[in-house]
């Protein structure tokens, strides 16, 4: 299309600052721009490519899918999605999955299981979910609301009601919260990504954890982004000596298409009954299709390597000119840089490699198979911008 970048803006909602690239194809690690320009891409679609562009083993499994059966909706059983369901509890030890389309929606449902169980289990006024001070669950208008920041909440009040906002790493500031209302559960990210790539510490999740049995509420994991293998383990909590209660995905789950999912333990596995939720996407055959290649992938052995790729990574860039400091966890990291870091993720466009920000940080999520020589060349260009 001629013109493109003008008609977008005449045809698409405004609600992006997209960068000036118009993606038309990829491979790997590796995008081209409609110039024929190429890009390592250190940002993945946001972390939703885990195995980049037009992996061969997904491609296959999502073409032969979608040439066989692409939707039936939620009225009938289908394969994938129970192939899929099974593995996710097998390799969690969770009981039930409820599956979605996206990051918020798997939120949702999630709200709704601790609300129902607080209901059940202590009363209706027990309907309180704390999470956390600039925290990101998703941008429905309750998952808005359960984000701890309060720039998203502007001009759309009123939001759902309902939510406390602790402060991460400081476990009296969750105490007191519980203590003067009335809470279903906790809601967490254990690496705060669109925050600022920011990690709790492990004493920290335990007190919550602690605090949970104590209180009888119910711990959802926000494994949104920082899931499927996406900080060296499966999911992240694994590195945090907790075991949730809900863990909510999405992202890299489908390694390219819209799926989520709402993960439960047996506690709370009984709470949604027939006709409580819902969706009509939500499991698709094409995508369970795409997410059962992603999932099956995620072995010890690779995740090893996930773990080497960010040791290389923090290495490479720590003490460099220009750069402060490297936060995250596996192949998530936030870089806080001298320069501004919108200005840094243009250099880096200029010079062929896309990057994301957070925040005031310059951040990484790059495919989990990235290969060591584009990883590394990706960092060359990272530093230079840097400088
Ligand atoms: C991206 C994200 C969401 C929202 O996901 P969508 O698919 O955009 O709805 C929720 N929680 C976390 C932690 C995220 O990173």
């Amino acid at each position: 299309m001629k013109d493109l970048i003008k008609a977008d803006k005449n045809y698409i909602l405004n609600t992006y600052a997209r960068f000036p690239v118009e993606i038309v194809s990829g491979k790997g690690a590796v995008c081209v721009d409609n110039n024929g320009k190429k890009y390592i891409d250190m940002g993945s679609g946001i972390g939703v490519n885990a195995f980049g562009y037009a992996d061969e083993v997904w491609q296959k499994a999502v073409s032969e899918q979608a040439g066989k059966l692409q939707h039936t909706s939620n009225l009938y059983y289908t394969e994938p999605q129970v192939v899929l369901a099974k593995k996710l509890c097998e390799k969690t030890g969770m009981d039930k999955v409820f599956f979605a389309n996206s990051g918020a929606e798997s939120n949702e449902c999630a709200i709704k299981v601790a609300r129902k169980y607080a209901e059940l289990n202590k009363g209706a006024k027990y309907y309180n979910i704390i999470t956390l001070k600039n925290s990101f669950h998703g941008r429905t208008l309750t998952t808005l609301s359960a984000t701890g920041q309060d720039v998203f909440h502007k001009h759309f009040n009123p939001l759902t009601g309902g939510f406390l906002y602790a402060t991460a790493n400081d476990i009296k500031s969750v105490e007191k919260l519980i203590k003067k209302n009335k809470c279903a559960g906790i809601m967490l990210e254990m690496v705060q990504g669109e925050g600022g790539v920011n990690p709790l510490s492990i004493e920290f999740v335990k007190g919550v954890k602690a605090l949970c049995e104590k209180h009888n509420l119910v711990l959802i994991i926000d494994e949104v982004q920082t899931g499927n293998g996406r900080c060296g383990t499966l999911y992240s909590y694994m590195q945090f000596g907790i075991e949730p209660d809900v863990i909510t995905t999405a992202k890299g789950l489908g390694g390219g298409l819209p799926i989520g999912a709402c993960i439960v333990n047996k506690r709370v596995s009984e709470v949604l009954t027939y006709g409580m939720h819902g969706s009509t996407f939500g499991g698709n055959p094409v995508a369970c299709a795409g997410a059962i290649t992603v999932i099956d992938r995620l072995n010890e052995k690779f995740l090893e390597k996930v773990k080497e790729k960010s040791a290389l990574i923090f290495e490479t860039l720590s003490k460099k000119d220009g750069i402060e400091s490297i936060t995250g966890l596996g192949l998530m990291i936030g870089i806080k840089t001298v320069k501004p870091a919108k200005e840094v993720v243009l250099k880096c466009i200029e010079n062929g490699v896309l990057c994301l920000t957070a925040k005031d940080k310059v951040r990484l999520l790059p495919p989990l198979n990235i290969d060591m020589k584009s990883l590394k060349s990706a960092l060359k260009v990272i530093e230079n911008a840097c400088k």
